[in-house]
């Protein structure tokens, strides 16, 4: 099976909600998707949101890298030479990562279509089922409340709490969402650089001090403030997750080192794919460091690879993929099924997505590159 070319599209799939972090507020989910062709007609599919704001990746720059630079370093190649394809894709050019990832999970769909297993199974088939957090944006008190209350009306147990915007006063959003949900739930936090290393001390420091337990804290201090992230480490008994400080497999390396983080975020978007991810996922493994699957605001093509590699993996023992909960629609026919917090992967070979509603698509050009 050898790539012949790409089909690359613009979806667009309306939030239930806008999505607030500290970084930003978005009402729809406007990402790329690609189908990745090959010389049997089998197709392999991948997507890639343009988080600008993470990663530095914008539409434009999503499409070009795409079909300019990195499906050319691949075409002819025969899909058995996973690892070379892979090795290609990444060095054909630097940073680029999200681009880097549609590619490289269509590459994986394909892969384990030939190799005629669901994708979990072909990446170490830990578990058949994942179950996920949801997002609850920051906002005004009472609307997170609310918003809390009504995740745990449609199932969800765990909760991803969204701060960083006001400093200390989200002291006060934790604590009301904490007494608003009873013990029972998790709940992390996720300041997304929001914060000062001695603001964040302070603010995890006092909800311990009133008894709050938080399964993590994500990403306090800017993501380049590595001393920032140790000093939260040394000070706090909360565990410390890196996102935005972690991208590459050096950067896991250098963050466990320094013990600049406890957990480790894992999203495709930032390592550039599949083959990166399961680079940290075996440095984590080395040092017995778990992992989260994180994702942007994704729909489900992207999401459900992270789901495959998380049920792949035993290391990976959280995970934060709640893009395709937090869509209006779902156009996407087959893939693991999202039933609230639980994902439960398919039968089908590849990713398993094996229809798209292109009425949401547009593409973004007529010819194959
Ligand atoms: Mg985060």
């Amino acid at each position: 099976m050898k790539i012949t070319g790409v089909k690359i599209y613009e979806v667009n799939i309306p939030l239930v909600t806008p999505f607030k972090t500290a970084l930003r507020t978005v009402d729809c989910v406007n990402d790329i998707v690609i189908k990745l062709l090959t010389d049997t007609e089998e197709v392999g599919i991948g997507e890639a949101p343009p988080t600008a704001v993470i990663t530095g990746d914008t539409k434009g720059s999503i499409v070009c890298a795409i079909r300019d630079f990195i499906v050319p370093a691949i075409r002819g190649m025969e899909i058995e030479d996973l690892d070379g394809i892979c090795a290609k894709i990444k060095n054909c050019m630097q940073k680029n990562t999200s681009a880097k990832a549609a590619v490289d999970m269509a590459v994986y769909d394909l892969y384990a279509k030939h190799l005629k297993k669901p994708l979990y199974k072909v990446l170490g088939g830990h578990t058949d089922r994942v179950t996920t957090d949801i997002t609850i944006s920051v906002n005004e008190i009472p609307e997170m409340v609310a918003d809390s209350k009504r995740a745990l009306e449609e199932g969800f147990k765990i909760l991803k709490i969204k701060v960083g915007k006001e400093g200390l006063k989200d002291v006060d959003r934790i604590l009301a969402i904490r007494e608003a949900v009873g013990k029972d739930v998790a709940l992390r936090i996720d300041a997304n650089q929001g914060w000062t290393a001695k603001e964040a001390v302070k603010i995890i420091s006092t909800l311990e001090d009133k008894g709050v337990e938080m399964d993590l804290v994500e990403q306090p201090v800017k993501g380049h403030d590595l001393d920032g992230m140790e000093y939260v480490c040394k000070h706090v008994q909360t565990k410390i997750l890196a996102d935005e400080s972690l991208f590459s497999p050096e950067d896991a390396v250098t963050l466990i080192k320094r013990h600049a983080a406890d957990l480790l975020n894992i999203k495709l978007m930032k390592t550039g794919g599949i083959s990166e991810a399961l680079k940290i996922c075996s440095i984590a493994e080395v040092y017995g460091v778990e992992c989260m699957i994180g994702c942007m605001l994704e729909s489900k093509i992207s999401v459900s690879a992270a789901a495959h590699l998380a049920a792949g993996k035993q290391i990976i023992t959280r995970a934060d993929l709640d893009g395709p909960a937090l869509c209006k629609v779902d156009p996407y026919v087959g893939g693991p099924s999202f039933d609230g917090a639980l994902i439960t992967m398919p039968d089908a070979n590849g990713i398993g997505i094996t229809n798209i509603e292109e009425a949401l698509w547009k593409e973004l050009q007529k010819e194959e590159t």
